[in-house]
């Protein structure tokens, strides 16, 4: 059998810059949390996405729980939440002690719907902290939900783990909110193998986000605290993979880009095929290249066929609203990101991926219709 395509695998640069920022790290003995590469590579991120500050963290859903508490979401807090997402941007809003409301998407943009916004907060006015996410590397409608959030008083977080390299109306997805957040994971565009940021322009919030995810540990010579602590920072080695990652992070989207294009030309003129909204406003990383089926040939048809030819595909994240675990909490909106998730497959996108291999993928769909 062929060997495995993945729907997005870790990618490192051929030029090897991740392993020359590791053996700096080996080279000084800083195998550690923290240390130069977690510095220079939280200024060299903010500066790539245009943020005043950041922080280098142990994972995505750390950093949104950091942001959650820098915003001062606590117990029994209600924080408005996109339904249509990753399981990890619910679940710090509940290692927080707080109260999630999911809203639904729209098909504009797959993202927060803005109407479902107002509708929910005629329902709650007292809310903390909105998260809106850029799904599969699409951008919500950034300036309608800023300034619904502006009418009503509310931090607006934004979950960017999959967009870094999306830009909305020319501004990096993540620096349109008070807080944004991004992920290193193994599947995402750029990779630490773990790892994750969060951004602000606010450099006493920042601060404090350091200090929490070391522990809370007070300026003394004992270990003294007086706040609870998290142990969420960057190692200093990981922090090197992501300086060189960051490199190529220019190339990886481009890639991505052909992917989606080339998909598009092949696939388009399928019954009931249509593809990810691309709006005017929106210059998208293409992190997935994601279709919706409203004809014959069904989502599973799809993902079973390259299943059966070891090629990775999946579904659109199930909302959590429709999450046994998040049953009991409310949603407001209508049933798009349940349609979204019923019809919807994500693509193989992965930048390794050779012409044949996306000829093949593409070959194997186009023999279902
Ligand atoms: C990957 C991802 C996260 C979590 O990031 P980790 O680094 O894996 O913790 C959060 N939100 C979304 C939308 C993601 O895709």
């Amino acid at each position: 059998m062929s060997d495995r395509i993945f729907l997005s695998s870790p990618h490192m640069s051929d030029e090897g810059y991740e392993m020359q920022y590791i053996k700096e790290a080996f080279d000084t003995n800083w195998i550690a949390p923290l240390g130069p590469n977690v510095n220079e590579f939280e200024k060299e991120f903010a500066k790539k996405v245009g943020a005043k500050h950041a922080a280098a963290l142990s994972s995505g859903t750390a950093a949104i729980q950091m942001a959650l508490k820098a915003a001062g979401v606590g117990e029994g807090d209600i924080v408005f939440c996109q339904s249509l997402t990753f399981s990890a941007t619910a679940n710090p809003i509940i290692y927080q002690n707080a109260i999630p409301v999911f809203i639904d998407s729209d098909y504009e943009t797959w993202n927060i719907d803005p109407n479902a916004l107002e509708e929910a907060f005629r329902k709650y006015p007292n809310v903390k902290a909105v998260l809106v996410v850029h799904l599969y590397g699409l951008s919500a409608d950034m300036d309608s939900i800023m300034e619904i959030c502006h009418k009503h008083n509310v931090v607006v977080i934004e979950d960017a783990a999959e967009s870094l390299g999306t830009y909305y109306k020319g501004r990096h997805t993540g620096t349109i909110g008070d807080y944004g957040i991004f992920s290193f994971n193994g599947n995402k565009i750029i990779t630490t193998s773990g790892g994750g940021m969060l951004v602000s322009d606010d450099e006493e919030r920042i601060a404090k986000v350091k200090f929490w995810a070391t522990q809370s540990r007070d300026p003394a010579r004992h270990y003294q605290h007086s706040e609870l602590g998290f142990n969420y920072r960057l190692s200093n080695v990981l922090a090197g993979i992501g300086r060189g990652q960051l490199k190529v992070l220019e190339q990886r989207v481009e890639k991505k880009k052909y992917i989606f294009e080339y998909y598009k030309r092949e696939l388009s003129g399928l019954n009931g095929v249509q593809f990810m909204p691309i709006n005017e406003w929106n210059e998208p990383n293409y992190w997935l290249s994601c279709i919706t089926l409203s004809g014959p040939v069904r989502p599973l048809d799809i993902i079973v066929a390259l299943e059966k030819e070891n090629i990775e595909s999946r579904p659109l994240w199930k909302p959590m609203h429709m999450q046994p675990f998040f049953a009991e909490y409310d949603y407001i909106g209508g049933e798009v990101s349940e349609k979204l998730f019923e019809n919807g497959v994500c693509l193989p996108s992965d930048t390794k991926m050779t012409d044949e291999e996306l000829e093949r993928v593409a070959g194997i769909i186009k023999r279902l219709f």
